[in-house]
């Protein structure tokens, strides 16, 4: 664990590596992962048109199958082997959860297990799975989820999106890939600088009341170009257009340049400033009747996090609790956790 400057910016980088271990640990119920949707459907294709006298254009170019193709020695092995790897195709996709129906009964029941599992999870749950969503990105062993045809059908009816995230509009910080996370799973604002206003305050209230998010997430960048841009004087931040220039000076606001001055290095200044925004527009979520009502209840944790470019890893900030910024709680989340995702018992 590690304690950047400014005393309450206390990081997680032991949790994340911890993560990180557990994810390689514990990688076999990703297996599925190995084969992906695509690979799948095109085995599934192969192996039905194989038997066909028919010549079928392979989905990723080039093959071709028929019955007189299929005549000699190595295109009865290929044929074969296509065949085998049919089955455990089928097998894979048994693993995922299977397609067994497209009807509107069929994806009903799977909107209505999708509901059921959401559910039964709790907002630390949800924590430690974007912190191994996020451990699986940084290691390079991310799966990418892609819902399945079936999937996505079960998805029309209703969405359970587990966390809700204000991040910045920068193109290097898209949320879903750097948390590993697939279809439905995050309710995702993204403005440049990670800021509140009307539209991102009322976006945000909206996943908590009525999709009943566990998570609620603001989460910052390294070399945020909004947060570099609102410390310039405001002289030179008038320059810029009217709306831009008024956002910048939103954030300025919240910077505390007072206290930043006395970072001298300019990375640690980079990461304070964010992490300072990040902070302010935790506590503006915190001000909140009800969204601390539900943290009260333990039916939401609101947390802030640091994403670093250049190494993928995000470091979560101290959990947001009612009685204030919570080490303790933040403690009691990640550590437990990261004991039982280590010990493997998870
Ligand atoms: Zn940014």
């Amino acid at each position: 664990m590690a304690v950047a400057g400014g005393g309450a910016a206390l990081c997680v980088s032991g949790a994340a590596l911890g993560a990180a271990l557990s994810t390689l640990f514990l990688g076999r119920e990703d297996r599925r992962q190995e084969l992906g949707t695509k690979d799948v459907l095109e085995l599934l294709v192969r192996s039905h048109f194989s038997v066909d006298d028919s010549e079928v254009p392979c989905p990723s170019g080039g093959w071709v199958a028929s019955r007189a193709a299929a005549r000699s020695r190595a295109e009865v092995r290929r044929v074969e082997a296509e065949n085998a790897a049919s089955v455990e195709a089928s097998a894979m996709v048994s693993m995922a959860g299977g397609w067994q129906g497209f009807s509107m009964e069929d994806s009903r029941k799977r909107n209505m297990e999708m509901q059921e599992n959401f559910k039964e999870l709790s907002p630390a749950e949800v924590l430690v799975k974007l912190q191994r969503g996020n451990a699986r990105f940084w290691t390079g062993c991310a799966s990418r989820p892609e819902a399945s045809a079936f999937e996505r059908r079960a998805m029309i009816m209703q969405q359970f999106p587990s966390t809700a995230i204000l991040g910045c509009s920068d193109s290097r910080v898209p949320v879903e890939v750097v948390f590993d996370q697939g279809l439905g799973d995050m309710f995702v604002v993204r403005v440049a600088g990670n800021s509140l206003d009307t539209s991102t305050t009322a976006s945000l209230q909206y996943a908590v009341k009525h999709l009943s998010v566990k998570v609620l997430m603001v989460m910052g960048h390294e070399g945020c170009g909004a947060i570099k841009a609102a410390g310039l004087p405001i002289a030179q931040i008038e320059q810029e257009p009217q709306e831009l220039a008024n956002a910048l000076k939103m954030l300025k606001r919240g910077l505390d340049e007072q206290r930043l001055k006395n970072v001298h290095d300019a990375r640690a200044y980079d990461r304070e400033a964010v992490i300072t925004n990040v902070r302010r527009q935790v506590e503006g979520l915190c001000r909140d009747a009800a969204i601390m009502k539900k943290v009260q209840n333990e039916e939401l944790i609101v947390v802030g996090c640091f994403y670093e470019i250049s190494s993928g890893i995000v470091d979560f900030l101290p959990i947001y609790s009612p009685t204030g910024i919570s080490s303790e709680l933040h403690e009691k989340v990640f550590d437990e956790k990261f004991t039982v995702l280590v010990s493997g018992e998870k």
